[in-house]
């Protein structure tokens, strides 16, 4: 039975809203019901358990078993009231997504029947089969052993039947198999460097906090659309597709309404995320035609990254009620904007100061300037590294195309933050830095504005901008873990902020006041950050990558290349000293990513060609035969073919078009077959790129094909119909 597109379309079109049953009540009664968070500890937890827990939480003081048990007892009493009969351990392994294994929560009781049980060991600590999950050699399979433990800076979380417990996943010789060990290790390393600086303009800081505001931008399409198109299945985005005659050209879908059935998704998703204490605040259009986009108020790093995950699972599944099938993919549509994950990541003190917000006098104002330019020098390090870190099969299509990011990790500042540093090379050492206008305050020499939020310009082409409190990551891609990114991110800041600060002990031991010191410190850097890593121009042009090349920025478009950057001396240097990675895990995780990338290169590439061969040619030729047929008969009955210029140029064309099809299909396989006889993983990605910088060029014809058969017998959704049905 084959399924008529123009039917479909018709079905898709007509669908209507699905209602929405939001709670009878505000949304701050029932904002976190599904989270075992503090307010349920209070009420859960004996005395004892609790101050041991929260010691354990806030100052990172170890959980013994008798408090682990404690803790136990109040979840399980927690999560019977809410009908749970299921425990699992949730991760985050190399594959994209969380893992799950599912335990009931029954034991025998001894008695011939079965008791619920849950104990402070089962929420430690469990084994899944970890042979089933990437480990890059780390671990051979037949040792199978992985553990994960419980991570109880996460709250545990309820979904439908099931208690999760966010968990790290390590291999039985304590390498990392997941995103969130290193995240928390990188967390932990930039914390630990991070306070030694504080301390010397606030003496009460003991722990800094990283924050992450993550935005989640997206494209819904029609199920039964989507169904009907292999490549968006089985890939995630389209492998082929003539542009609509429209797409995002008069920018109308930014500012549009949101469509009803969108509406009704976004809203059903809100409460789901809301009732799990995500603080999910901002929806709306994105550029693109069907591309939206969601975001949280910011929290910390580590649970914000977990509260992403969650809402990526929740997206799945909402999408499905509505009608609906979510793309995650960078790039899943050609020719129209692309999705990433602006991951806005700033640090922040226990005392509740913002670091990358100026200060309340002079003394705040140089602790802001002092991590602002460490931020810098980071990023200007290690920005290949950088780029290594958000790089994968998926997001290389967004790279390096004429939208956010360019394949060029450099920083934004914005006029004001740029005139300040330039100032600051130019006066004394101890002039103060003042906010500008303040009352009853000196004017010093440097001014900041009050209202940095507002004051700082945009510039959409920069992959990494200061906007006022906070950088914006934007070269992050949709469908990435964001833990890849603020892993290296604050890694990397770590390693700068200890040797910025073995700089200032120099400049201290030469009698200089801490000002001053920390202000010698920060000259030689401020003076190398303005000549290679700070760039307010359009990142999109020709000469900025002739530019950023004399500059000494990385420029490398290859992803496996990129990767290849994770086991550079300097990359090792840094992680290893932040105690972030060891070498043998860097190793292991590059050959994971090149394994990864080659597979989905070769499915992709798979896919394509079975489409050419299985939908397109036969839909071509039958389209072909009609013309012929038309041609035939007009020789019958005119004898000659006057009047079929039309017909015999669209079947000299679809013949030019569909040999072009035959010889690609069969370079590609071939293509396919010598990389696979490649054994070392980093040469098979290298090969495996090659193949996917030719997909255009298969896809190429097939788009031409689009364009001249006959609307009602192409057998594939086309773009107009994915991108504007909703
Ligand atoms: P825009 O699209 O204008 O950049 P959004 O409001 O969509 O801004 O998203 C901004 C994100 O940045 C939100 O998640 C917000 O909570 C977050 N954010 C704001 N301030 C900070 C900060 N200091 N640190 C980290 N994230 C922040
Ligand atoms: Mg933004």
């Amino acid at each position: 039975m084959s399924i008529d597109r123009l039917d479909l379309v018709k079905e898709s079109f007509e669908k209507k809203a699905v209602e929405v049953k939001a709670p009878d009540c505000k949304t701050s009664d029932y904002y976190g019901e599904l989270v075992f968070d503090r307010k349920k500890m209070y009420k859960y937890l004996d005395a004892y358990t609790l101050k041991a827990l929260l010691e354990c939480i806030d100052k990172g003081v170890a959980l013994d078993r008798k408090t682990a048990d404690g803790v136990a007892r109040g979840m399980k009493e927690w999560a019977m009231e809410n009908k749970v009969t299921h425990v699992t351990h949730w991760f985050q392994p190399l594959t994209e997504g969380t893992a799950e294994k599912h335990d009931s929560l029954i034991d025998y009781d001894g008695k011939g029947g079965v008791i619920e049980t849950f104990d402070g060991k089962s929420l430690a600590q469990q084994e899944p089969d970890a042979s089933s999950f990437p480990n890059g050699g780390i671990r051979a399979t037949f040792e199978a052993r992985g553990y994960t433990a419980w991570d109880p800076t996460s709250p545990v979380f309820i979904q439908g039947d099931t208690l999760c417990i966010p968990t790290v996943f390590v291999s039985y010789t304590g390498e990392a198999l997941d995103y969130k060990t290193p995240l928390k290790k990188a967390l932990k390393a930039v914390s630990d460097a991070a306070v030694p600086i504080c301390k010397l303009f606030d003496p009460n800081v003991n722990k800094v906090y990283s924050y992450l505001g993550w935005e989640q931008e997206y494209f819904l399409v029609d199920e039964s659309l989507y169904a009907a198109r292999p490549d968006l299945m089985i890939t995630g985005r389209t492998l082929m597709g003539h542009n609509s005659s429209k797409n995002q050209q008069l920018d109308d879908h930014y500012f549009g309404a949101i469509p009803s059935r969108v509406a009704a998704f976004m809203r059903d998703l809100e409460i789901a995320g809301h009732r799990l204490g995500i603080p999910l605040k901002t929806r709306h259009n994105e550029v693109a035609p069907n591309q939206f986009e969601l975001a949280p108020i910011y929290g910390e790093t580590n649970l914000s990254n977990d509260q992403n995950q969650i809402v990526m699972n929740l997206m799945n599944s909402i999408a499905r009620k509505h009608g609906f099938v979510v793309l995650f993919h960078e790039k899943p549509f050609d020719g129209v904007n692309g999705s990433g994950k602006h991951n806005n990541w700033s640090l922040g003190t226990d005392t509740g100061t913002l670091l990358f917000a100026p200060g309340k006098d002079a003394n705040g104002n140089l602790q802001f300037v002092t991590f602002f330019v460490n931020v810098l020098a980071a990023v200007q390090k290690h920005n290949g590294l950088l780029k290594a870190s958000i790089a994968s099969a998926t997001n290389a299509h967004r790279l390096g195309a004429n939208e956010a990011p360019p394949a060029i990790v450099s920083a934004f500042l914005g006029e004001t933050m740029t005139n300040v540093l330039y100032k600051l090379l130019e006066v004394p050492s101890d002039t103060p830095i003042e906010i500008a206008g303040k009352k009853g305050k000196s004017v010093g020499l440097i001014e900041i504005p009050e209202l940095f939020v507002d004051n700082t310009d945009r510039n959409r082409t920069s992959p990494f901008a200061f906007t006022g409190n906070r950088f914006e990551f934007r070269a992050v891609g949709s469908s990435a873990n964001c833990a890849g990114a603020m892993t290296t991110l604050n890694a990397a800041v770590a390693e700068q902020l200890t040797e910025f600060k073995a700089a200032v002990e120099l400049e201290l031991a030469k009698g200089k006041a801490t000002n001053v010191a920390v202000m010698d410190a920060l000259k030689p850097i401020i003076a190398s950050v303005l000549g290679v890593v700070c760039f307010d121009g359009n990142g999109y042009t020709e000469q900025w990558k002739q530019e950023a090349e004399r500059r000494g920025l990385d420029i490398q478009t290859s992803v496996p290349e990129m990767i290849k950057l994770f086991t550079s001396e300097d990359s090792v240097k840094m992680f290893t000293s932040t105690g972030v990675y060891t070498e043998k895990e860097l190793e292991a995780r590059n050959e994971v990513k090149w394994e990864m990338y080659s597979k989905k290169v070769q499915i992709e590439s798979r896919v394509l060609v079975r489409m050419a061969i299985n939908h397109i040619i036969p839909a071509v030729l039958d389209y072909k035969s009609k013309l012929l047929k038309e041609v035939a008969l007009n020789k019958e009955v005119f004898g000659n073919t006057d009047n079929c210029t039309t017909e015999l140029e669209l079947i000299s064309k679809i013949s030019g078009y569909v040999e072009e099809i035959r010889v690609k299909t069969a370079a590609m396989k071939q293509a396919r077959k010598q990389a696979n006889a490649i054994s070392s993983e980093y040469e098979k990605a290298v090969a495996y790129h090659q193949i996917a910088e030719s997909l255009a060029d298969l896809r190429r014809p097939i788009d031409k094909l689009e364009e001249i058969v006959d609307n009602k017998s192409w057998p594939l959704p086309k773009y107009r119909e994915l991108l504007f049905i909703s």
